[in-house]
C-alpha cells in the first residue's frame, strides 16, 4: 500500500479508537511496518486534527524525518517489529480496564477462550519501565516473543497484528477481557479459568480464526 494510504489508515484507527472508548486524551499511538522502518503517529497531536503529511517515517535505525517528532513511544513499536516478524501493525493505548489490570501486575488469565485470539493461554503484563525508554522498548521485545497483545504494567496494553484492522480488533478484545476479568475478580480471586487442555483445543482452532476478520 502506498504511504498515502497507510497514513490515512492510521489516522482512521486512531479516530476508531476514540470511538471504541479504547483512548484516554491524546494518549495512544498507532504504526505501521513501512519499508525497513514504520510509519507512526506524531507527538502530542490530537487525532481529531492529523492529517497525512503530519505521519512520520522512522527507518529501522531510528532516524526520523526533519521538522517531524514522532510519538514518544516509537521506540516501543520497533521493538515490536522486531519481536514479531509478522507483525505488519501495533495498536497502543492506555484503555481503561486493560490498564488497572496492568496496575495489578497481573496477566489476563484464560478466563474466556477468546484470549486465545493474541496466541497464547494468557496475555502477560511486561514490567513497568518509564515510558519512552530503552528498558520499556526491551521489556515489551522480550514479552512480545510470547503473545500478539501485552499489558504495560502502570501504563497500558499494545496489540499487534498483520493489519492495522486486525490490531485494533484485537485491541478491542484486550480491553473486553480485561474488562470482564476486574468484574470477576472483584467478586472471587482467583477466578475461574479455562484448562491448558481446552486452550491447547481452542488455539488449534485459532490457527484460522483470524482469516474471516477481513481488512
Ligand atoms: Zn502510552
Amino acid at each position: 500500500m502506498e504511504r498515502k494510504l497507510l497514513s490515512k489508515k492510521i489516522i482512521d484507527v486512531c479516530l476508531e479508537m476514540t470511538r471504541l472508548g479504547l483512548n484516554q486524551g491524546t494518549a495512544g499511538n498507532v504504526s505501521v511496518r513501512y519499508n525497513d522502518g514504520m510509519l507512526i503517529t506524531p507527538t502530542g497531536t490530537p487525532y481529531e486534527n492529523l492529517t497525512e503529511s503530519q505521519i512520520v517515517f522512522i527507518d529501522k535505525d531510528g532516524n526520523y524525518e526533519a521538522g517531524k517528532v514522532p510519538s514518544s513511544e516509537w521506540r516501543f513499536h520497533r521493538a515490536v517489529y522486531q519481536a514479531r516478524p509478522t507483525a505488519n501493525a501495533v495498536v497502543h493505548n492506555h484503555a481503561i480496564y486493560s490498564t488497572a489490570v496492568s496496575i495489578l501486575n497481573r496477566p489476563i488469565p484464560a478466563i474466556h477462550y477468546m484470549v486465545a485470539a493474541a496466541g497464547g493461554s494468557s496475555i502477560p503484563c511486561a514490567p513497568y519501565a518509564t515510558f519512552g525508554s530503552k528498558p520499556l522498548s526491551e521489556n515489551v521485545f522480550q514479552c512480545m516473543k510470547t503473545s500478539k497483545a501485552i499489558l504495560l504494567q502502570h501504563h497500558g496494553m499494545i496489540a499487534s497484528e498483520v493489519t492495522l484492522d486486525k490490531a485494533l480488533w484485537l485491541a478491542q478484545e484486550v480491553e473486553v477481557l480485561a474488562h470482564l476479568y476486574l468484574k470477576t475478580l472483584s467478586i472471587q480471586d482467583p477466578v475461574p479459568v479455562l484448562s491448558e487442555e481446552e486452550m491447547t483445543i481452542v488455539l488449534e482452532k485459532f490457527k484460522t480464526y483470524g482469516s474471516s476478520i477481513e481488512e
